[in-house]
């Protein structure tokens, strides 16, 4: 046996702060500003609590994910998830990037439509698309990824009638190895329900099947998964081509790449566990490069990528509101924000930062939000120094999601705001008032008056 090297030993001072067997580093550098902007002035100009999103991370991200795909795969194009963050100025910066619309809704489809989206670069997902809305998209050349044979006897009825040829793809779940499976969108690859699908379309010719689908799942960690659902696909393209003498123009991967949050339960931060988008594109692309294709046969390359694309260039600004002891002894922290509107907080452990200067003084207390509803706990165990009163802080990495499944639950939702590439900041969506609350409601005319 080779004897080990002798490795002179080392006194190393330990910082109060750094991971140690107490336990995890605590956040102790203050984010005063963001791109620029002075937290304290962007709540005092937009109020608090406040969404703030990074134009120049958006930008940037966009770069980074296209450099990875286009570098490995000649024909690569982005759509923009428009559930992620629906948010007109965020999809603009990401039309402006190149990216088309991805929506799976009918509401979603008109928005993209309205930020002048041309219906021919809209792909719409989803298993409730309407027949009015069916009728619009094959009107509009929008690829139509159906979702079950229900909406495919319905989008053939329609193609009859408008003697219009849709453009249509499937969507195709299959086992990837991640478990428990998406199984409930679209067609499963292995039990041949996919091919059954296939030969549907194309034994009745009266739309054209453009292309083939997955979205294998959400927060996904592994790059594996993706090759091979990538593999699964392109299996069902060489089939369709061996039968049927037909090319699909696109594979469409769909979205679901971890963004750089940190799953609750999870040990190491999601900095350390997120793969890159060049791990994720390698794995994709790999897999399409040998399915067989010749050069001219290669299909476009779709990515509906959300969350990967916006989470960290989203903030959540917000102010305490109180600090108290429970009764067993832990410090509790009130905030101005709670789970209304960072819904995504059931699921993360989001990095919080004072935004202001604080002693080195740490101790461990539960984040609270302003509901009065036992449910409103932002962070169960953050180690934060004592905040106090009117102090504010930081939430990272919030820029997916939070923005469309926010609540109107007790409190109003907050404005958002951009900050532009010259570190200018733009509201770009108001604070909620009674107002646009009450705009919705009627009042039946024997119920407007009382006494008491
Ligand atoms: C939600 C969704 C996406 C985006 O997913 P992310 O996890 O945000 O990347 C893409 N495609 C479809 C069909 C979706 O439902």
């Amino acid at each position: 046996m080779k004897k080990l090297q002798y490795e002179r030993p080392v006194i190393q001072r330990l910082n109060t702060g750094v991971m140690n067997k107490f336990g995890k580093k605590t956040e102790y550098a203050p984010v005063t500003h963001i791109d620029g902007n002075p937290v304290k002035e962007l709540i005092s100009n937009f109020g608090s609590p406040l969404f703030v999103i990074s134009e120049s991370i958006l930008r940037q991200n966009m770069k980074n994910a296209l450099r990875a795909f286009k570098t490995r795969y000649p024909k690569v194009q982005f759509a923009w998830s428009y559930k992620t963050n629906y948010n007109s100025a965020v999809c603009n910066v990401f039309h402006q990037e190149g990216s088309w619309g991805e929506v799976v809704s009918g509401f979603e489809y008109e928005k993209a439509l309205k930020n002048g989206v041309p219906g021919n670069k809209i792909i719409f997902n989803g298993p409730d698309k309407t027949e009015e809305e069916l009728k619009k998209a094959i009107n509009n050349g929008s690829m139509i990824h159906i979702d079950h044979l229900d909406e495919l006897y319905m989008i053939k009825e329609l193609a009859g009638e408008m003697s219009k040829r849709p453009r249509v793809a499937i969507r195709v779940n299959m086992d990837t190895g991640i478990y428990p499976m998406w199984d409930r969108f679209g067609f499963n690859y292995e039990s041949g329900q996919a091919w059954d699908a296939i030969n549907k379309i194309l034994l009745n010719d009266n739309m054209d099947l453009v292309g083939l689908h997955s979205h294998i799942g959400t927060f996904m960690l592994a790059p594996s998964a993706y090759g091979i659902a990538a593999a699964k696909l392109c299996d069902l393209a060489m089939g369709i081509k061996k039968k049927f003498k037909k090319n699909i123009q696109y594979i469409d991967m769909g979205g679901g790449f971890a963004s750089k949050n940190t799953l609750k339960g999870s040990y190491l931060q999601g900095m350390d566990t997120t793969p890159s988008f060049d791990q994720f594109a390698e794995a994709i692309t790999t897999s399409i490069l040998n399915a067989g294709f010749t050069e001219q046969e290669l299909p476009l390359l779709i990515l509906e990528t959300g969350r990967a694309l916006i989470d960290d260039a989203g903030y959540l600004l917000g102010t305490v509101i109180s600090n108290k002891r429970l009764s067993d002894g832990r410090r509790a922290t009130i905030m101005d924000f709670g789970v209304n509107v960072l819904f995504t907080s059931f699921w993360y452990d989001h990095k919080i930062s004072p935004a202001q200067e604080f002693s080195p003084y740490t101790e461990d207390a539960v984040l609270y939000g302003p509901l009065c509803m036992n449910i409103d706990v932002v962070r169960e165990n953050v180690t934060l120094p004592p905040l106090k009163r009117n102090d504010h802080v930081v939430v990272h990495t919030v820029g997916a999601y939070n923005m469309t499944q926010w609540m109107q639950f007790i409190a109003l939702r907050p404005a958002i705001v951009m900050i532009d590439m010259d570190e200018k900041p733009h509201l770009i969506r108001k604070r909620e008032t009674l107002e646009s609350i009450d705009s919705h409601e009627l009042m039946p005319k024997y119920l407007e008056k009382f006494k008491i």
